[in-house]
């Protein structure tokens, strides 16, 4: 070594092992020039002596992909540590850093920011790539290095997408899945667990109608059904085998659905346990982040009802007693109570609950009175009902608008993939579509689901309400949609005979 001479570090970084399985597109793709770890330390010792400088430390990492943003990469950790004590682990000191580009050193806006900080606390410091040393105090390099931060961010986010390809590629090629097997179907995936399928295609039926996941899955318990791996099936897991596309015979990968060149859900080969339309309303029926596709689970109930409820007309009853207060002047006004009324247990043989005002406390009721009026309410108006019933219109009128949009999204990603139009065009147009088309299909569940649920005839509502194949929380959705309230008049002090006159339904 001679005096003068520069002494560099060098970072390596390795991410690169998607390449192993896409050969058609590591032959056509940059990345193939060559980045494994001996390389690069090969193309540095060459850049280093081309450029009159030594190298006395290589650090090196293996974090597969760029793109995985919480990668800890030990070695980039040390050489900042390194870079700011201003010396080797052997003692050597440092005039730069030497890397083969910059995206090796830069993962992340944040890494670089860091080895700039760092590297610039002795400002003689320098930054070698190929093309030779950079001052990165200098405004004019710091814009440079700028940019290629942009640059490299865009080639973070299109690795990404290539690497999430690469799982959708060896999903369309058939190769296995891994895991245990999925409710419904037997060992080979394809053919249907006849008890399990029918279970689950007679579940998400009645989910769509409003059938609670307790009482679903008190069903599986009275059938003897478990989960394919022996456990009981809750809410939680009865949830995800509902809300799995498989159900409907799409294919899903890491909780997106796999999708055709147009954008159509791509179908595999296994027998099904339900049609598209009803697993997109069954979806409807849970919240945001409770379907498979987003890789949760949750029962929330369908409508705004509130649920775990034990009486019929809990909250649908207005208290209608009038609370008398005093103006300033001194004069007495009464104002109407209008509390939610809820039912509770009572001690009473003819009335083992009743519904009672908390609010005011001037107001109770028979609950099996208000029950049994309540009943015979919803019955005569479905009788009513049932003579003018048309069986409504089922197609979404939106079809149409949805398939252009997801057109147009899969054509931009053609064009982008072709290299037709920029990363930054694409990153640009792609995110608002993208927006669009889910909304899209977010209404088209909505839509179907209140389909599925509404086209019931009257008469069948009114027939399974006394066949009691209506548990108590879809009894509450058709006396929700029936009545906006139902309003309760306080009784008189000391007469215990229940008068059926101090309610007053409010129709919707
Ligand atoms: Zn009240």
């Amino acid at each position: 070594m001679h005096p003068g001479e520069p002494f560099l570090i060098a970072y390596s970084r390795i991410s690169d092992d998607w390449r192993k399985h896409n050969k058609k597109k590591a032959a056509t793709s940059s990345w193939a020039a060559g980045k494994g770890v001996a390389n690069q330390h090969r193309r540095n010792d060459r850049n280093a002596a081309r450029h009159g400088a030594v190298i006395v430390h290589r650090y090196t990492d293996n974090d597969l992909s760029a793109a995985k943003r919480d990668v800890v990469r030990p070695d980039f950790q040390a050489m900042l540590r390194d870079l700011r004590r201003g010396l080797t682990p052997e003692g050597y000191p440092v005039h730069g850093i030497i890397v083969v580009d910059q995206d090796r050193a830069q993962r992340t806006d944040r890494d670089w920011e860091d080895l700039v900080e760092a590297l610039t606390l002795v400002p003689s410091r320098r930054f070698y790539t190929p093309s030779g040393p950079m001052d990165l105090t200098d405004e004019a390099e710091i814009l440079k290095t700028g940019v290629m931060a942009v640059v490299n961010k865009v080639e973070s986010l299109k690795k990404k997408r290539r690497i999430r390809d690469w799982h959708q590629d060896r999903i369309l090629d058939g190769l296995p899945h891994s895991g245990p097997r999925p409710f419904g179907w037997k060992e080979d995936r394809e053919t249907l667990e006849p008890e399990e399928a029918e279970y689950l295609g007679w579940s998400i039926d009645e989910r769509i109608k409003g059938k609670s996941m307790t009482t679903l899955c008190a069903e599986a318990k009275k059938r003897e059904l478990t989960g394919s791996l022996g456990g009981e099936i809750v809410p939680t897991t009865l949830t995800q085998m509902m809300t799995a596309p498989r159900v409907c015979g799409y294919r899903a990968n890491r909780g997106e659905l796999v999708l055709d060149d147009d954008g159509s859900p791509i179908v595999g080969v296994w027998e099904t346990v339900t049609t598209p339309e009803k697993w997109r309303a069954v979806c409807a029926t849970f919240g945001d982040g409770s379907t498979y596709l987003a890789r949760g689970s949750g029962t929330r109930s369908i409508t705004g009802i509130p649920k775990t409820v034990k009486y019929l007309g809990s909250s649908l009853l207005r208290c209608q007693y009038r609370i008398p207060e005093e103006k300033s002047d001194g004069t007495v006004t009464t104002r109407v109570c209008n509390a939610r009324i809820a039912g509770v247990r009572a001690s009473s043989k003819r009335s083992p609950y009743v519904y009672s005002c908390s609010k005011c406390s001037h107001n109770a009721i028979s609950g099996p009175m208000v029950d049994k009026l309540l009943e015979r309410l919803v019955l005569t108006k479905l009788k009513q009902a049932e003579a003018t019933y048309i069986k409504p219109e089922m197609s979404w009128p939106k079809e149409s608008q949805l398939r252009q949009k997801a057109d147009k999204l899969a054509g931009l990603e053609a064009q982008w993939s072709s290299d037709e139009i920029s990363d930054a065009m694409f990153y640009r147009l792609a995110p608002s579509l993208e927006k669009e088309v889910r909304k899209l299909q977010r209404e088209r569940a909505q839509f179907e689901l209140a389909a599925e649920s509404k086209q019931e005839a009257p008469n069948e509502v009114a027939r399974k309400w006394l066949s009691g194949e209506y548990d108590l929380s879809q009894k509450r959705q058709v006396l929700f949609e029936m009545f906006a309230a139902v309003q309760v008049l306080p009784g008189q002090r000391g007469n215990k005979t229940p008068n059926p006159k101090r309610l007053i339904p409010v129709w919707n």
